[in-house]
């Protein structure tokens, strides 16, 4: 008796399962065969962060303030600086993505808009060196991105030095005619 009443009971399951097979046949898919499709990431993903470059002033924005490296918690970036003062900038930048947990503090320790989040997600690899990314890679734009910055903060650089020594000498030359035409002691 217990057998028949099992076999009645699975099989009505059985019923109620395709009938909820049934209804959703129709309705649209939710899911995607990926890698061959991919679904669409929310914009407000946070995936690999990167860092804009700035068209209109030729180069990044980072000027090496390190803010963003005293923001994160787990040590995941590290920079050379590239010159300082108002044209300072960077040399280098890389992160390491095997330690970044996206918490996106960094990109909300700039005080210069100069690192954002990407949807960018497919970053497995098998090689654990891949996994520190370096500035032509980070830059939008690569390795060009990368050269136009230095070259940028390079030059801004030796001109404002150029003028500071200009100046200096100015200063010096304008001292030294005063100082002819200043009057002598005890004359
Ligand atoms: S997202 Fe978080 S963990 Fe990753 S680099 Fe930025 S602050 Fe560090
Ligand atoms: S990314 Fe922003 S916070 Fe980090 S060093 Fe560059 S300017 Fe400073």
């Amino acid at each position: 008796m217990n057998t028949i009443q099992d076999l009645f009971s699975g099989f009505m399951s059985f019923l109620r399962g395709m009938k909820i097979t049934g209804a959703n046949l129709g309705r649209d898919k939710t899911t995607v065969l990926y890698p061959y499709e991919k679904a669409d990431v929310a914009p407000r993903y946070r995936g690999l962060f990167v860092l804009p470059f700035n068209e209109a002033n030729g180069r990044l924005n980072c000027t090496g303030c390190t803010l963003c490296i005293q923001a994160c918690p787990t040590n995941v970036i590290t920079l050379t600086k590239l010159g300082a003062g108002k044209h300072g900038g960077i040399q280098d930048f890389q992160m390491d993505l095997g330690r970044c947990m996206f918490c996106n503090l960094c990109v909300e320790a700039c005080p210069f808009e100069a690192i954002e989040m990407t949807t960018q997600f497919e970053l497995a690899s098998t090689d654990r060196n891949v996994c520190v990314f370096p500035l032509t890679s980070l830059a939008q734009g690569g390795a060009a991105a990368a050269e136009k910055n230095y070259n940028t903060i390079s030059t801004a650089l030796a001109a404002e030095a150029a003028e500071k020594a200009a100046k200096a000498a100015a200063a010096g030359e304008s001292g030294g005619h005063g100082a002819a035409h200043a009057p002598k002691e005890g004359a």
